[in-house]
């Protein structure tokens, strides 16, 4: 993971937390071959399609990109954004996403092309294309 990125993902969890919503992070860097096996889902293997990203065309082949899912207690992860357990009147997972947003990252629910609702990623300015081609935060960064 960038360090920065693992960085927000620590504040993240922290914040939700002191607004009484407990979250868990189910997935971070994946490699290109984990990225080709989830992009198969639903489309040679069963199961719903969870992927439009290619091995090497998700954030997450980065290290810069997260995913969330809520969790209330112990032995129980959901993925419900409905779900108000801290009783405030909003969607935990919609107050999630706000200090997520407020931490830089940007929200894959906010995608046109496939809202993707756990996703939270931070790009640095670049785009997949730049990445395939080895450019890295660092290099904007520095
Ligand atoms: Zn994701």
């Amino acid at each position: 993971m960038h360090p920065l990125v693992e960085d927000a993902r620590e504040l993240l969890i922290h914040q939700a937390n002191q607004q009484g919503i407990s979250i868990i992070i189910t997935d971070g860097f994946r490699s290109v071959d984990e990225q080709n096996a989830i992009y198969k889902k639903g489309r040679e293997t069963d199961g719903n399609i969870v992927t439009y990203a290619k091995g090497g065309e998700s954030y997450h082949n980065y290290g810069l990109a997260i995913d969330f899912a809520l969790q209330p207690s112990q032995n129980n992860v959901i993925w419900d954004l409905e779900y108000d357990g801290n009783q405030n009147g909003q969607s935990d997972w919609m107050e999630v996403v706000e200090i997520a947003k407020l931490l830089g990252f940007s929200w894959g629910g906010d995608f046109t092309r496939f809202s993707d609702y756990p996703h939270l990623q931070m790009d640095f300015g670049l785009s997949i294309t730049e990445l395939k081609w080895g450019k890295r935060p660092e290099d904007v960064t520095d």
